[in-house]
């Protein structure tokens, strides 16, 4: 499917200068909006996946649906101060500043083998700190899948010693 004639590119958005890709077009036609789940659920399967992690936001948005059609469980990852139990946490480099992304300690059991969501991939800051967390409480990264890679800037650099799939490139 072509997907990427479902994502609107908002020039200068949230700052001058980016180009953000909005996917909620995407996600608007639940017809193609199930067919990038499917996709990201046959993915799972084959990478053998017993739970899925997905960052906050937009992580919810693509590992929820993947959870439910493969019925194995969601792990959030969120922002500190946002889960109410006891929490890892670690801190990456934002263009301006730091963020915290935490995990609840007993979320993932060592073993467990884990697949990473999220929308899009930038950078990879985010997705390298969700790994992080994962693999402090002993998961297994069997893979990270999201909708979009923005290929320009080297996330895929942060994820050499994991597998990984897009659905969507933009060079
Ligand atoms: P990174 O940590 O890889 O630099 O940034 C990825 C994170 O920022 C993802 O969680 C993603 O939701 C968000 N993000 C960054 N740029 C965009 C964009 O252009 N579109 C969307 N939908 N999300 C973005």
């Amino acid at each position: 499917m072509d997907y990427k004639k479902h994502i609107k590119i908002v020039q200068d958005w949230p700052k001058k200068g980016i180009k953000f890709k909005d996917i909620t077009p995407l996600m608007d036609n639940g017809k193609v909006f199930k067919s990038a789940i499917d996709d990201i659920v046959a993915y799972a399967k084959e990478k053998k996946a017993d739970v899925i992690v997905g960052p906050e936001a937009r992580g919810f948005i693509i590992g929820c649906p993947v959870s439910y059609a493969l019925e194995v469980g969601f792990v959030p990852v969120r922002k500190e101060g946002k889960l109410p139990r006891e929490v890892i946490k670690v801190s990456y480099g934002l263009e301006y500043g730091e963020n915290v992304l935490t995990i609840h300690k007993d979320a993932i059991k060592p073993g467990q083998r884990v697949l990473i969501t999220d929308d899009l991939l930038a950078t990879g800051g985010t997705i390298e700190a969700t790994i992080k967390l994962v693999e402090e409480l002993g998961g297994i990264v069997v893979g990270c899948a999201f909708l979009i890679e923005l290929a320009y800037l080297n996330g895929m650099d942060k994820l050499k010693d994991y597998d990984v799939m897009a659905l969507m490139q933009y060079k």
